[in-house]
């Protein structure tokens, strides 16, 4: 099993950052945990859909299963990225479609068991509909080249763009766990200011390695430190 742990596991075992707590919701979005891993239910009048794969298989199902969903009942896997620990679970969702942005191609090939083809690919800025259930979608490229955000009735989903602190703080990832940790943090900045510029109602901050807080002002807070 140690071969399976990925680097953010160790930064996330850290005191610093806010622990994960399992079937926690943040607006729509329920956290369904692994070890260190947080991936995230929404339950559509279409069906489910996750954001992310999880991590391992077997335990996707039974937190599936926790939340009266089957695996075969998932319709869609919004990809925050494509590291091992955000992908692993997919092949236990036969008819999940894959959604990522373009660039996450790679990772996710090399990441996930069997075939990664991206089904729907996504483009920043693009508005998906599942029901009744709105998905705005972000690029933030930094943590992988093709890292998103995805905004849903006022969840921030950040996968690992970036952190929570244990002081209820938005924090960078550390520097040496993203493929570009400067862009990251640029690309974090951006998607305040973006989001202000579009008066989006962002109502909760959820990452996948540090439990979720209500934004307030911390995503502004985030970009003002970090210009
Ligand atoms: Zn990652």
């Amino acid at each position: 099993m140690l071969k399976l742990l990925v680097p953010l596991v160790a930064v996330t075992a850290c005191a610093d950052v806010s622990g994960i707590e399992n079937k926690k919701s943040f607006g729509p979005a329920v956290a369904m945990i692994d070890l260190f891993t947080t991936c995230y239910l929404v339950k559509t009048d279409v069906g489910p859909i996750l954001i992310d794969a999880c991590w391992r298989p077997d335990e996707l199902r039974v937190r599936l299963s926790e939340n009266g969903v089957k695996a075969d009942e998932v319709t869609t896997v919004l990809f925050t990225h494509g590291h091992q620990d955000h992908v692993a679970g997919l092949p236990i969702l036969p008819n999940a479609r894959i959604a990522a942005l373009a660039d996450e191609q790679e990772v996710l090939t090399k990441y996930v068991k069997g075939d990664a083809t991206i089904d729907d690919v996504l483009t920043d800025g693009q508005t998906l509909r599942f029901g009744s259930t709105e998905v705005k979608v972000y690029a933030v490229p930094g943590h992988t080249a093709g890292s998103a955000a995805f905004l849903i009735d006022g969840t921030l989903l950040l996968g690992d763009s970036a952190l929570v602190t244990a002081k209820g703080a938005l924090g960078p990832v550390p520097k040496d766990r993203s493929a570009d940790p400067e862009l990251n943090v640029r690309s974090m900045v951006a998607l305040a200011d973006r989001l202000k510029a579009e008066a989006r109602v962002v109502k909760w901050l959820a990452p996948a390695h540090s439990g979720g807080i209500e934004a307030g002002t911390a995503l502004q807070t985030f970009a003002d430190a970090n210009r």
